[in-house]
């Protein structure tokens, strides 16, 4: 009886001390909402691209460093990370933002609108941050000054991960998390948890999703070889282009006919198909590109099958031949379900359980998959999209009007540093 009582006294000091650390949290990250705000600003009108980002760099490092932290720069090209040592021992756990911008030209009428040009690919466009990772550094750096703050009373390290080039970079084979991994930079962390600001979800939500959260992204190249012919006497070659419209429309009998569709979507896109140069010319070959999405390593493997053998098979019942390249992209972001629900008090209690919803798988992709296929991550959604405002006519990411709503930031930087405590507390 007097163990149990023991026992209940413990357990209720644990949950003081938990709900002190938590409102220190709250009240430190609304006392910084200005400059969080402030910071976004200026990345978002100085945005740099994938490998590029030393200007924002410089500054995470020159804020990392002024907390008292050790620093490293130059990781994976431009990434810089920060250690935070709390002052009791314990384990280790990570925060990632991806810092870079795309190539995109910024038609928003914003007195910090982007005026960044580059030359991408050998064509000159605007630089903007139309994915919202301007956002991402910005909470980060907010997270690490309130963690900062309270660093006597943290049991364990903090390690801030600033990763650059997360949407690739077309002339390196790899880049941002994947390189960051291969560079040893979760060597001593136990977890890691990312956010993404979503320009789609109300600012003031959170939306997460246990398992399989994102899609794997791979490329698939084919070339059909057929036999060229005069365009008035098909019998006498084999058509590469009708060989090719059979496999584009067998393609997408994978996802109907192959794929359990009540677990996880797919997708298999043929964006480009390119062949012949005249209306009566069979030509010799055609070539195909495409992307496909898949949820989860089992999924992945078994699209891919199919893949082969519908494009190998029809093209041998056509007498054709199929040259079949299929790459590796981004693998699928994969949410650690015993995390996932370890967190999930720490979100509700950061945005109000009203505010937290399970989202539906994204066919989008996101590299922080990379550091979840090595230790147990989370990631989740932020909302950045205006009270009110309709999800199917907001733009979307990647476009030259997307648009956040920073409303939402303070709930970002609570709700990453609420993860750090609750890690540490359990
Ligand atoms: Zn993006
Ligand atoms: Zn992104």
């Amino acid at each position: 009886m007097k163990k149990l009582l023991y026992l209940l006294v413990f357990i209720s000091l644990t949950a003081q001390a938990q709900t002190k650390l938590r409102s220190k949290i709250d009240e430190k990250a609304n006392s910084i909402e200005a400059k969080v705000i402030d910071w976004r600003r200026d990345f978002h009108q100085h945005p740099e691209l994938g490998n590029q980002e030393t200007r924002t760099a410089k500054i995470v490092a020159d804020h990392l460093r002024s907390l008292g932290m050790e620093v490293t720069e130059g990781v994976a090209v431009t990434g810089v990370i920060g250690t935070l040592k709390g002052g009791k021992p314990g384990p280790t756990v990570a925060l990632r933002a991806d810092m870079d911008a795309l190539p995109v030209t910024e038609r928003n009428d914003l007195p910090f609108k982007s005026i960044n040009t580059a030359t991408y690919n050998g064509q000159e466009t605007g630089v903007m941050h139309a994915c919202g990772h301007d956002s991402h550094v910005a909470i980060l750096m907010g997270a690490a000054e309130v963690l900062a703050s309270m660093k006597d009373n943290l049991e364990g390290t903090v390690k801030f991960i600033f990763q650059p080039a997360e949407e690739g970079v077309s002339e390196a084979e790899i880049f941002g998390a994947e390189q960051m991994v291969q560079e040893g930079v979760l060597d001593d962390v136990d977890a890691i948890f990312g956010l993404h600001i979503w320009s789609q979800v109300e600012a003031g939500k959170i939306g997460y999703r246990s398992g399989p959260f994102m899609a794997a992204v791979d490329g698939l190249n084919v070339v059909v070889k057929g036999t060229q012919a005069h365009g008035a006497s098909p019998w006498s070659g084999v058509d590469p282009i009708v060989t090719s419209s059979q496999i584009v429309m067998g393609l997408q009998t994978i996802l109907s006919r192959n794929v359990n569709i009540t677990q996880n979507p797919a997708v298999v896109t043929i964006g480009a198909i390119h062949g012949g140069i005249r209306h009566n010319i069979i030509p010799e070959k055609v070539e195909m590109i495409g992307t496909i999405r898949t949820f989860g390593v089992k999924q992945q493997e078994l699209v891919h099958r199919r893949i082969k053998e519908v494009i190998s098979n029809i093209a041998k019942s056509a007498g054709a031949e199929a040259e079949i390249d299929l790459s590796y992209g981004y693998p699928s972001t994969i949410n650690d379900p015993q995390l996932t629900s370890k967190m999930l008090s720490s979100m509700e209690s950061a945005a109000g359980k009203e505010n937290v919803f399970i989202m539906d798988p994204q066919t989008g992709a996101e590299d922080f998959s990379f550091f979840q296929k090595e230790i147990p991550g989370l990631f989740i959604f932020l909302g950045g999209m205006k009270k009110g405002g309709d999800p199917l006519t907001t733009p979307s990411h990647h476009t030259p009007d997307f648009f956040i709503d920073e409303s939402g930031f303070t709930l970002g930087v609570k709700t990453l540093s609420y993860f750090v405590v609750d890690y540490f507390d359990n």
